[in-house]
């Protein structure tokens, strides 16, 4: 069970598929309870469809078997089956509470209040951060059924329009993976991420796909042989591991190492590593001394983040070895409890142990996380920054007065905004405010600021000094080919009349 990999079903469901997965770790009344959730969801969204043609209760069934796949608490199932009946169908929450009683009411009350994320200006983005904060704070779980919906949406982002399906991507990219990411659930974050990557990013999606499926087809073979090594020589001092198996880096996360390491891949060691989990905290120590026996460390690559855990709460011991014929490997080394809350996180807190019975909710380290992220957040636009994710180091969001996002490079201009709106907003372009201040032409915009630009519509043409400072090719096109044609028609011009 130390191995459990979250997959998105890609297959029509049936609630059978559903309780099926439940019937490991539910009794029969509760598989009742979700089979009653079911046929009410059903019943409510009735003959409605989804944009990919498919009925839509595939929707919420499916983002409940993503649950289910954590073992997680039944009731969270029961309420991710209907979460969008108030939104979405007549039926309403009330109706829902009579029926399921006040703990699953209350978490759809929550999924609802958040509505649809959109990015809608600066504002209404902070007000739609501030909602999904106060949802939170209130049940975490409705944090837990949003992320499994997110993921089940961007699985299905080719039915939508391809504008959308940016929109969609980047929302999840810069808001819910960090957020997952602080919650310690590094499997939906990985998730978010590689789901939405494609989207944004075609053409590094399929560069970084192919690198790690060539490693992964290259260390296969040669990974078997360690893993039976290092099980053999653990056999000998006596530590029995849970689980030894190979793992393979998240597309996103390489991407973005990749990209830190300017793309040498032989640099990363860890695209292919190996993890071995363990009974007890005494058996890791004791795992990562018999690995250090077998093979040779490389220098400073020994981490040990149950001693000092990463900020999110992530706890492992890491180390590089020289394997055999001096291949270098990554083992990542730690207990079951551990592995749980590196995959899961705060879910964690809502998985069923062997007994069947619910894991303590309070004291949980969320709690503070939270609070932390919170006040981060919403104190001010620039803390928003730096809890966006790498992609945003490169790329900015610049909105209209009326709060459509203008998507730019790094450094980009007043001067590129007003070409990316239109040419002509480009050419009558006189003067640019940021978030209400007159500013010059050149002044680098930052992602969050609101740009009004200023046209005179008697204004002749682009300036040629515009060429110096502008980043982005579609404005050097479009300065250009305006200055072309205003060359042309002024040549025009003189030799017709003989005047300047
Ligand atoms: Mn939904």
């Amino acid at each position: 069970m130390a191995t459990r990999n979250i997959t998105v079903p890609n297959k029509l469901l049936s609630v059978q598929d559903l309780t099926e997965l439940l019937a490991k770790y539910c009794n029969a009344e509760q598989l009742a309870f979700v089979r009653k959730a079911y046929e009410f969801a059903d019943k409510a969204h009735g003959g409605q469809m989804r944009k990919t043609g498919v009925p839509y209760i595939q929707h919420p069934l499916t983002a409940a078997h993503i649950l289910a796949q954590m073992e997680i608490d039944v009731n969270i199932v029961v309420a991710t089956l209907m979460h969008d009946v108030p939104e979405d169908t007549n039926v309403t929450i009330e109706e829902i509470e009579l029926e399921f009683g006040p703990d699953i009411a209350g978490m759809i009350r929550g999924i609802t209040k958040l509505g649809k994320l959109k990015y809608r200006g600066v504002e209404r983005y902070i007000e739609n951060l501030r909602k999904m904060f106060m949802a939170m704070a209130e049940d975490i779980r409705v944090m837990i059924i949003k992320f499994a919906d997110r993921i089940h949406n961007l699985s299905t982002l080719e039915g939508l329009p391809e504008k959308k399906r940016e929109r969609v991507a980047i929302e999840s990219l810069e808001i819910y993976a960090p957020i997952a990411n602080r919650l310690g659930m590094g499997e939906f974050k990985g998730l978010l991420e590689d789901l939405s990557f494609p989207y944004l990013f075609p053409k590094e999606y399929r560069q970084v796909k192919e690198i790690r499926d060539k490693a992964v087809s290259e260390k296969n073979i040669y990974l078997g042989q360690i893993i039976k090594k290092a099980a053999a020589e653990l056999k000998k001092v006596n530590i029995e591991p849970v689980d030894i198996h190979g793992r393979e880096k998240q597309l996103y996360s390489l991407f973005q190492k990749l990209q830190r390491k300017k793309w040498d891949v032989s640099g990363i060691h860890d695209v292919v590593a190996v993890r071995i989990v363990l009974k007890n905290l005494s058996d890791c120590y004791a795992t990562l001394g018999t690995i250090h026996h077998i093979w040779t460390p490389l220098k400073g690559r020994i981490k040990d983040y149950i001693a000092q855990p990463k900020p999110n709460g992530y706890r492992s011991l890491h180390t590089t070895v020289f394997g055999e014929d001096g291949k270098v490997v990554e083992f990542q080394i730690r207990t079951e409890a551990m592995h749980e809350e590196a995959e899961y996180g705060v879910a964690a807190h809502w998985h069923y142990d062997e007994n069947g019975t619910r894991l303590p909710a309070k004291d949980m380290r969320w709690a503070q996380e939270l609070a932390k992220l919170q006040k981060e957040i919403l104190t001010n636009i620039k803390d928003l920054e730096e809890m966006k994710v790498d992609f945003f180091k490169s790329r900015i969001f610049a909105f209209t007065p009326n709060g459509d996002v203008i998507d730019l490079p790094e450094d980009a201009t007043p001067v590129d905004f007003a070409y990316h709106i239109h040419s002509e907003v480009g050419n009558k372009c006189n003067g640019a405010k940021i978030n209400d201040q007159l500013v010059s032409l050149d002044t680098p915009l930052r992602s969050g600021d609101v740009v009004e630009i200023i046209t005179d519509k008697n204004r002749k043409g682009p300036s040629p000094d515009w060429l110096k400072f502008v980043k982005t090719h579609l404005a050097k096109t479009r300065i250009k080919a305006s200055l072309t044609a205003n060359q042309s028609s002024w040549l025009k011009n003189f030799l017709q009349t003989g005047k300047k």
